[in-house]
């Protein structure tokens, strides 16, 4: 069996991480599979999907590390291309990816205590996001 749901997140401008768990739990405990995996997209080439310790430093350390990876203000050949200024957001949602694989057990995710799931948005300007929740079990 498998079921798909999709809701949407508006995000700001930079790297914007967003935690989601709740919405991804809410999907999982309505749906009418007990177990399975739970797979979150987001469409879209300059976000991305991941876990982290939703707590602000944490959060501040992956901004820091994302920062020296694809700086901000750095020269990018993709500026030439189209005239956008999001070079960076699309090298960091490339290394980071756009989706995450989720297990649940009796309509429950299984994470970590300190392991929230999270929406990363890397763009230049603020997006409304969609993003997509297909579970497969039974
Ligand atoms: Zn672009």
């Amino acid at each position: 069996m498998n079921k798909t749901k999709t809701f949407t997140i508006p995000t700001k401008a930079g790297t914007d991480v967003i935690d989601i768990t709740s919405e991804v739990s809410k999907i999982v405990s309505d749906s009418k599979i007990k177990s399975g995996i739970a797979c979150v997209f987001v469409a879209g080439s300059t976000a991305s999907i991941s876990t982290i310790e939703f707590e602000p430093n944490a959060v501040k350390d992956l901004k820091r590390a994302l920062d020296k990876i694809a700086p901000e203000n750095g020269d990018y050949e993709h500026h030439k291309t189209w005239g956008d200024d999001n070079g960076c957001a699309h090298v960091r949602a490339c290394f980071m990816g756009p989706s995450r694989s989720f297990p649940f057990e009796d309509k429950k995710l299984i994470l970590g205590t300190w392991q929230q799931i999270v929406l990363l948005d890397f763009d230049t300007k603020n997006r409304e996001r969609k993003i997509i929740v297909q579970i497969v079990g039974k």
